[in-house]
């Protein structure tokens, strides 16, 4: 959104919204989420609420509202982050970012859907590769990069396995690793 139309709507913030949830947002330099008006311009927006339940607006309202339920709710993984509602919201609101930070609260509370989990800590944490271009799998993707005339592997851990150990302790020590056993813990009860 150019500068001009950005002065033109001015973006008011409603100090009456103050959840616990908001304070998260704030915290993070998202405190804009107060100005949103409920106009609904994100859920028409929304490749995926075509296809899904996601209703954006609610999910921003909820998180408003402070309803906690909202971190339990599916639909806050059916975003596909694609932009079209922080692009089209009049009040210029970044809402995938706070759909974003959603996630992140929910999975600290231990909210994760079981696969991303899996992902995270089997796969993730291990070979720090969400997913990996080695193995007869994924033959055509190597292929395909050599085809562009690129390393078949990727200049990542794959190209640097001294590395893995590297991000290991980084995710360690963002406690990244300490919050996926957690939630194992949690799991296993
Ligand atoms: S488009 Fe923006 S202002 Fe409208 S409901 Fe969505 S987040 Fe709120
Ligand atoms: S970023 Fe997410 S919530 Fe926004 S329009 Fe795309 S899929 Fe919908």
């Amino acid at each position: 959104m150019n500068e001009k139309i950005q002065e033109i709507i001015k973006r008011d913030i409603c100090e009456s919204y103050n959840s616990n949830i908001l304070r998260k947002f704030i915290d993070t330099g998202l405190e804009e989420i107060r100005a949103c008006i409920n106009c609904g311009t994100c859920t028409g927006s929304c490749p995926s609420g075509r296809r899904t339940a996601l209703r954006t607006r609610s999910v921003i309202k909820k998180a408003l509202d402070g309803d906690d339920s909202v971190l339990k709710d599916i639909d806050i993984w059916l975003c596909s982050t694609c932009y079209y509602c922080y692009e089209r919201c009049p009040r210029n609101i970044l809402v995938t970012d706070m759909v974003i930070k959603l996630r992140n609260i929910a999975v600290e509370k231990g909210y994760i859907l079981e696969k991303h989990f899996n992902l995270a800590y089997n796969v993730f944490f291990k070979t720090c590769h969400a997913i990996s271009a080695k193995g007869e799998n994924n033959k055509k993707w190597r292929e395909l990069r050599e085809s562009y005339k690129l390393p078949s592997l990727p200049p990542t851990v794959h190209s640097y396995p001294e590395a893995v150990k590297e991000c290991q302790t980084l995710m360690k020590e963002v406690k990244f690793k300490k919050l996926l056993d957690q939630i194992k813990k949690k799991i296993k009860k």
